[in-house]
């Protein structure tokens, strides 16, 4: 009799060797993390093929029959095992490579036998090598047929014979010796308004479908369930689950805005900032704390309205500050800030990792005291000695270099939390926004100032390359610049560096009239920095960098970006890569370089980015393309638990209904203290434990 929290070591067929694999390889400690181990496949073994019936379609067939011809042949490495498989319609031939002795030995003329394998032609006949094979008896048959499960296995559980049968006989088992039906954990009421299969069912046929139809039920229901307690989780946290959500109130719009608004800003605001302007305010003027996201393509203003939005905190008596990701990033936003403030007598600062000691000193005087209203900066920003006189407002650019628990540290920099407006230029599809950032409302500027032309994206082999320089050239001659981006190439720094090297020398070598910066990782911020402002300043014309670029960059007078081993790059990055121009009103041109060998997902990576310039699109094609969980930062910027069976793009409708139920559920009940809900409570406190304690991280 086994518990679910039973030690897997004691399921007979495990032992304390390969507890320690399956435990160390994929997690399972316990009879109940075993049955959550979901099958990623399905083998139909419905029903018993006959011989005559195999031809190239059929990839596993079931089929029952007997043995005839049994032998070894060949010598020591040539060595195997054949035999004829056969029943009343023809015979086939089984041929082993492996494991012949264990065959021999066990195998018998005679003998019914179950076979599952592949056929496969050789020598332009059918055979098999190495099938399944059991005894035909009725248990057998009762245990082997039906729809099979695939389990994932690593080569050490290989090793230690933990394949996939070998997985499916232990849960097999573990069913088996379960003591009572595994405990529900949804509900009744909910269980009942969608129609749920219970929790032992749904186990009993994900591992062991029933037919295809429970098989569908039973997965609907376990990926219902994650997606639900997911969606649970992150709302509670958030607006729906009352304690954080009171926030300071701006009451009013004061003079910084509007004195900015009529003598600083040359420009009309698009819509689409007007928009977002008026969902802020209503934010911030409602009391409760506002945790915004805000979505834009690169290009589309984004740096306008938070810099608006901070002149709100000011208006009421309050601080605000504006987090980067990057050093350079955080210096550009500075300068662009201080010279569209001009005149307005705000005080702003700059604070990053190579700020000065006396600097420091003096930033942190003022912000204490409250001399200082707006500040700028990296992490820096984070660190303990920080302390603002009265921070209303926080501004994070570029979202998903940062974590959740990066979030929550300024937080807490107040009593009262200061409000959040978390901007980033990567779109993130819905249904994993609804996940990942949960917690966070939605504001999208989706129109770019007027005047842009939309940017036109060129695949070149590297072969052309001649005609890349051809018309690098052109394009300088009538005034442009030009960005030539080089892939970082992870953990090894010196190669990063000496791509980029190479590129410039051989730009230099051909195109010897033009000036050129380079900008890579190995050179020291200020560096950087003074290259960056050479470029910004139109001194050089061309800047050959690597991705150290990518976020934020503004020349609106660069016009081409060429993109070198462009197939070594995800599709976010290259579209953030390509937004570095188009910036002015001239036509701007992105020029992807790759070899011309290509692996089909690579091509449709490429053929993605010439067909659109929409980031929505884009970063939808990369979800399909990628899979979530390697969406650029995901796991990092905090998923609440992780997802075993649901797939966030395919089961995007039931990604829907859960996270309509959970706010449903908070709505009525915002503590989950009903008594029907206090299996809500149990669950969350248990997943949340199993998983990583964001309060760990920084
Ligand atoms: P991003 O959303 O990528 O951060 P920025 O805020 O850097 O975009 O804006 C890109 C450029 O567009 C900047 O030069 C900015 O001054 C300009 N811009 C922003 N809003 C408008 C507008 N409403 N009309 C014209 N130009 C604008
Ligand atoms: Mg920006």
């Amino acid at each position: 009799m086994a518990e679910l929290l039973s030690d897997i070591q004691f399921l007979p067929g495990v032992g304390p060797r390969r507890a320690q694999l399956l435990g160390s390889e994929v997690g399972i400690r316990t009879i109940e993390d075993l049955l959550c181990y979901y099958p990623y496949k399905y083998l139909d073994r419905s029903r018993f093929y006959k011989v005559s019936e195999i031809n190239s379609d059929v990839s596993y067939i079931q089929m029952k029959g007997r043995l005839r011809n049994l032998r070894k042949v060949g010598e020591g490495r040539h060595e195997r095992m054949e035999a004829i498989f056969y029943d009343e319609t023809g015979g086939i031939s089984l041929v082993w490579f492996r494991g012949i002795r264990y065959a021999a030995s066990r195998l018998k003329p005679d003998t019914t036998y179950i076979l599952f394998g592949k056929p496969s032609v050789f020598n332009g006949k059918y055979n098999i090598a190495h099938p399944e094979l059991e005894e035909a008896t009725p248990e057998t048959e009762k245990k082997l047929t039906g729809w099979m499960a695939l389990y994932n296995t690593t080569e050490k559980m290989k090793n230690a014979g933990l394949t996939s049968t070998t997985m499916r006989k232990l849960v097999y088992v573990a069913l088996e010796e379960l003591s009572q039906p595994v405990r529900e954990t949804l509900p009744r009421y909910i269980l009942d308004t969608y129609h749920l299969m219970g929790l032992d069912e749904a186990l009993r046929n994900v591992h062991f479908p029933k037919d295809p139809v429970s098989l569908k039920s039973a997965r609907m229901r376990l990926k219902y369930e994650e997606l639900f307690y997911i969606q649970l989780s992150i709302l509670k946290q958030s607006v729906y689950g009352s304690k954080k959500s009171r926030g300071f109130v701006f009451a009013k719009i004061g003079t910084y805005f509007n004195s900015f608004y009529s003598k600083n800003l040359t420009f009309e605001l698009t819509g689409a900032q007007k928009k977002v302007l008026r969902e802020i305010r209503s934010d911030v003027g409602s009391g409760r704390q506002m945790n915004r996201l805000l979505q834009g393509d690169v290009g589309s203003g984004k740096t306008l309205v938070a810099l608006l939005t901070m002149l709100m905190a000011l208006d009421n008596g309050y601080q605000a500050c504006l987090m980067a990701p990057t050093e350079i990033l955080a210096s550009q936003h500075y300068q662009t800030i201080c010279e569209m403030l001009r005149g307005r007598g705000v005080t702003v600062s700059l604070l990053t990792g190579s700020t000065k000691q006396s600097d420091r000193k003096e930033i942190h005087g003022s912000l204490e005291d409250g001399r200082l209203q707006i500040l700028i900066g990296t992490h820096a920003l984070l660190e303990d000695t920080v302390q603002f006189s009265n921070l209303g407002m926080v501004v994070i650019d570029e979202q998903h270099r940062f974590g959740v628990a990066q979030r929550a540290r300024l937080w807490s920099k107040n009593q009262t939390p200061p409000h959040v407006l978390v901007m980033t230029a990567t779109p993130i599809p819905r249904t994993l926004a609804m996940t990942v950032y949960g917690d966070l409302d939605v504001s999208v500027i989706d129109e770019l100032p007027p005047g842009r032309k939309p940017i036109r994206t060129i695949h070149y082999y590297e072969t052309k390359r001649d005609e890349v320089l051809r018309f690098l050239k052109k394009e300088i001659d009538v005034g442009r610049q030009a960005y030539v981006v080089y892939p970082l190439i992870k953990e090894s720094e010196k190669s990063d560096m000496q791509a980029v090297e190479q590129g410039y020398e051989y730009i230099r070598e051909h195109l010897p009239q033009f000036r050129v910066s380079m900008v890579h990782g190995q050179m020291k911020s200020t560096e950087k920095d003074e290259e960056m402002q050479r470029f910004v300043r139109g001194e050089t014309k061309i800047m050959v960098a690597t991705t150290v670029i990518e976020v934020g960059v503004n020349v609106p007078n660069a016009s081409v970006m060429v993109i070198e081993s462009a197939q070594r790059f995800g599709l976010a990055q290259l579209h953030q890569l390509r937004g570095r121009v188009g910036r002015g009103s001239e036509q701007s041109y992105c020029i992807l370089l790759t070899p011309y060998k290509l692996a089909s997902d690579t091509r449709k990576r490429i053929e993605t980015m010439v067909s659109t310039n929409d980031g929505f699109e884009i970063a939808e094609a990369d979800l399909r393309l990628r899979g979530p969980g390697d969406l650029e930062g995901t796991m990092q910027s905090g998923m609440p638990f992780e997802l075993k069976i649901a797939n966030l793009v395919q089961d995007s409708e039931l990604l829907t209904l859960a996270r309509d139920t959970a706010m449903r559920v908070l709505e009525s009940d915002p503590s989950l203290s009903a008594p029907a809900n206090a299996i809500l409570t149990l669950q969350l406190r248990k997943k949340t434990k199993e998983t990583i304690d964001w309060s760990k991280i920084s």
